[in-house]
């Protein structure tokens, strides 16, 4: 039986010119800056996103982490929306590892944060208040289904933090999902923030990795922030060089990721007890609101007959189409849940 495993994009395998690339890749100790498949996969992230410069990291996670380490020093406090991934799913380690304060504002559905309560979060110069130094956005938003946000509306929330002198961060884990959704540049995106983050190991489909960029100084300072980390690998030319291969081969192709996301929710919204609102479906996340019967007996049901989904509390079961997913897999998928639902 073919597993269907809509899970996550993170479970994409790389593809065999990655694997070739892998092999071949010609390497030095990236601790003393002399591996030449890092360096070339840090310019080109750079060049790409619009930023002087940029660092290898082991995962979006440690991306995230190191930005705060930099931006921020211990007591700071980082204002970033309540469905953010930072917040919701990375251990706690921005107060564990950081020691900065986290201040939620309400994403709205759209992976939004409304201006009013952005700017009700910057509390002004008292003695009893923390510095807010920092607000972080999300784009694409994962537990926002994967909304996708202009530059616009990024430039918006980001004004607000700048009228009140705090550092702009993108979480952009699938930045390249949300240029491709709105025909533009990663950069275009990128502009709007101090430094931004990415993943490699998501719809670009390498075995591991992300990437921060931001200014030359920043960057400079974050380098030693991800060695204290312990993120300082050394021949990681051979986890980079699949990396330049998807900057430079995968990233058009997500836009059969988004045509393959829009086509399971036209489906999934004409079955009895899903809901979802296709048009709302714009990058590579479904997110189905289920009644009827408890999400993870669902999901489970689905397991069974080999779909693979995501349960992500309360109602919500999280589809995520990626490099390896194929149309028909997706009517098969939509033949299974058809098959579990309760008639
Ligand atoms: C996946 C993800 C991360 C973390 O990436 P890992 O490589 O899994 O650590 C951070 N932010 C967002 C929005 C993500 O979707």
């Amino acid at each position: 039986m073919r597993i269907i495993d809509l899970r996550s994009d993170t479970v994409s395998l790389p593809t065999p010119q990655m694997r070739r690339a892998m092999a071949e890749a010609e390497l030095g100790d990236d601790v003393f800056g002399e591996d030449p498949t890092v360096n070339r996969l840090e310019q080109l992230a750079a060049q790409m996103l619009g930023k002087e410069a940029a660092l290898f990291t082991a995962s979006g996670t440690m991306s995230n982490l190191v930005a705060l380490l930099t931006f921020c020093g211990r007591g700071d406090e980082v204002v970033l929306g309540n469905e953010s991934h930072i917040f919701n799913n990375e251990v706690g380690g921005a107060a564990a590892l950081a020691g900065v304060q986290l201040r939620t504002a309400p994403n709205t559905p759209d992976g939004k944060l409304p201006l009013q309560a952005v700017e009700a979060c910057f509390r002004g110069p008292n003695i009893h208040f923390p510095p807010v130094r920092l607000l972080c956005l999300e784009n694409t938003h994962n537990r926002c289904g994967g909304a996708v946000l202009s530059a616009q509306d990024m430039g918006a929330m980001a004004a607000v933090a700048r009228r009140h002198e705090a550092a702009v961060y993108l979480d952009g884990a699938r930045i390249f999902n949300a240029a491709v959704a709105l025909g533009c540049e990663a950069r275009d995106l990128a502009r709007e923030a101090d430094a931004v983050s990415f993943c490699l190991s998501k719809g670009l489909a390498c075995p591991a990795g992300a990437l921060l960029c931001g200014s030359q100084d920043f960057i400079a300072r974050a380098r030693k922030n991800r060695k204290m980390v312990g993120g300082g690998m050394r021949q990681a030319g051979v986890l980079a060089a699949p990396g330049i291969v998807a900057l430079e081969t995968m990233v058009a192709r997500l836009t059969e990721d988004h045509d393959n996301a829009r086509l399971l929710a036209q489906g999934l919204c004409d079955l009895p007890g899903l809901e979802i609102d296709p048009r709302t479906v714009r990058s590579n996340i479904v997110a189905v609101t289920v009644n009827g019967l408890p999400a993870p007996e669902l999901q489970q049901r689905l397991e069974e007959r080999g779909l693979r989904a995501s349960f992500m509390g309360g109602p919500r079961l999280r589809f995520v189409t990626h490099y390896g997913i194929w149309r028909d897999d997706i009517e098969r998928a939509l033949e299974i849940v058809w098959e579990c639902l309760p008639k």
